[in-house]
C-alpha cells in the first residue's frame, strides 16, 4: 500500500502536466523542480533562490525531495502557473521587460518581487516610477578615462526626448545630452564588474558613444531600464504611427548578439593583427581597445548576403605576421576584414552569429546605415 506521503507526491506531479506548470513561472525555464507553497507556483531552482531571499511572501519545497502536506498540495492544485500569472501580471506595460532565463540576476530577482512582493502589476499607481516619462536621479557613474565611478545627477525627460547626465550638481547644461531616439541600455553586471551594472549606449556624431552606471538599489536600477524602455516606446509610437506594440516592444533595447575579445587588423592587411574587444550589436561589429571604453574605434558594417557580405572561417592565405591561429574573413562588398580567434570554440561562434546576420534580409533602414558605414575610413 502506498504511504500517504507518496500519495501526496503523486498527486503533485500530476499537477505539473496542467497547462502553465510545465515552465518556470518566473522565467520560464522548462522542467521546474521547486514550488512555492505560499503563491501556489512551479519554478526553476535558481527562481526558487529568489524566493528563498522573500520568505514573507513566498516559502519554497523541492517538489521531488521535500515532505509535503496534503493541504498545501492542495492549494497548488487551487493555484498554479497560469492562475498566479492572471493575478500578478494583470497590468503589466507593454514597455515592461520580462526576463528569460538567460537574463541577469538582477533583473529575474526585481521581475519577481515587482510582482509578489511590491505588487506593482496590480496597482497601476506603483509605476509611477517608470511611466510618467520623467525621472531624475543619481546614479553612479564610470569615469570616461580613469574608470573611477562618480555620482552623477540624470534626468530623463520624454517630453526633451532625451536621457541627460550632470557632471556638477549645480551645472546648468547637461555633459552629455543623450537622445531617446538613438539609446540602447542593456545590462552588462560581469563586464561593469558591478551586480546592477548598466550599459547605455547611445550614437553622438554618427559613433557609438558607451556609459556605464549603477545604483545600489536593485529596484531603482531596474526602474530606470524601464523608464528608459517607456520613453523608448513611446518615441517608436511617435515615429511609426499604425506599427504593432509588438513590432515595436522587440526594438525597445537590443541585448548584444556577442561579446568578446578578437585579433584584428586593417584594411593592408599588412598592419599586423591587434588583440580588441568586439561587440556585435545586430548588424554593427564595434571594437574596442578595452570592453569599457567611452566609444568604439571602429564599427563593421555586417550586411546580408543578397547584398555582398560573406562569412568564411580561415585567413587568406597571403595573411602575414603572428596571430591567433583561428582565423575568420568577412568578405564586403568593399574590402576583406580579417579576425583571428584564440580557440576553435570561439571562432565557431563568432562565425555561428555573423552567419546569423548574413542570412537576414536587410530592412529597408537599414541600407542608409550601410551607406554611412560606406564613406567610413
Ligand atoms: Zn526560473
Amino acid at each position: 500500500m502506498a504511504s500517504e506521503q507518496e500519495t501526496v507526491r503523486r498527486r503533485l506531479l500530476e499537477l505539473l502536466d496542467r497547462p502553465g506548470n510545465g515552465v518556470c513561472a518566473d522565467c520560464g525555464a522548462p522542467g521546474p523542480e521547486w514550488a512555492s507553497f505560499t503563491l501556489g507556483i512551479f519554478m526553476c531552482q535558481s527562481c526558487s533562490g529568489i524566493h528563498r531571499n522573500i520568505p514573507q511572501i513566498s516559502r519554497v519545497k523541492s517538489i521531488f525531495l521535500d515532505p509535503w502536506e496534503n493541504s498545501e498540495v492542495e492549494f497548488m492544485a487551487s493555484t498554479g502557473n497560469s492562475a498566479a500569472k492572471a493575478k500578478y501580471e494583470q497590468k503589466v506595460p507593454a514597455f515592461y521587460y520580462c526576463p528569460t532565463h538567460t537574463d541577469c540576476q538582477l533583473l529575474r530577482e526585481q521581475w519577481i518581487r515587482a510582482r509578489y512582493e511590491r505588487s506593482e502589476f496590480i496597482h497601476v499607481e506603483r509605476q509611477e516610477p517608470y511611466s510618467a516619462g520623467y525621472r531624475e536621479g543619481f546614479l553612479w557613474k564610470r569615469g570616461r578615462d580613469n574608470g573611477q565611478f562618480l555620482s552623477r545627477k540624470f534626468i530623463l525627460s520624454e517630453r526633451e526626448g532625451a536621457l541627460k547626465y550632470f557632471n556638477k550638481h549645480d551645472a546648468r547644461e547637461p555633459k552629455a545630452l543623450m537622445k531617446i531616439q538613438t539609446i540602447n541600455a542593456t545590462f552588462q553586471p560581469t563586464k561593469i564588474g558591478n551586480p546592477h551594472g548598466l550599459q547605455i549606449t547611445y550614437l553622438k556624431d554618427n559613433s557609438t558613444r558607451n556609459i556605464f552606471v549603477y545604483h545600489e538599489d536593485g529596484k531603482e536600477m531596474v526602474d530606470w531600464f524601464n523608464a528608459i524602455r517607456a520613453a523608448r516606446f513611446h518615441y517608436l509610437q511617435v515615429a511609426f504611427p499604425g506599427a504593432h506594440d509588438v513590432d515595436l516592444v522587440s526594438k525597445l533595447t537590443r541585448n548584444y548578439i556577442k561579446e568578446g575579445y578578437m585579433e584584428k587588423t586593417g584594411p593592408k592587411h599588412t598592419e599586423g593583427f591587434k588583440k580588441r574587444w568586439f561587440t556585435l550589436d545586430d548588424r554593427r561589429l564595434m571594437y574596442f581597445k578595452d570592453p569599457l571604453d567611452a566609444y568604439a574605434r571602429g564599427e563593421v558594417f555586417i550586411g546580408s548576403k543578397e547584398s555582398g557580405y560573406t562569412v568564411l572561417p580561415g585567413l587568406p592565405s597571403s595573411t602575414q605576421g603572428y596571430h591567433w591561429q583561428f582565423g575568420i574573413t568577412i568578405v564586403t562588398p568593399d574590402r576583406k576584414f580579417l579576425f583571428a580567434c584564440e580557440t576553435e570554440d570561439e571562432q565557431k561562434e563568432w562565425i555561428a552569429v555573423f552567419q546569423g546576420v548574413v542570412n537576414r534580409p536587410m530592412l529597408p533602414q537599414e541600407y542608409a546605415v550601410e551607406a554611412h558605414f560606406k564613406h567610413k575610413p
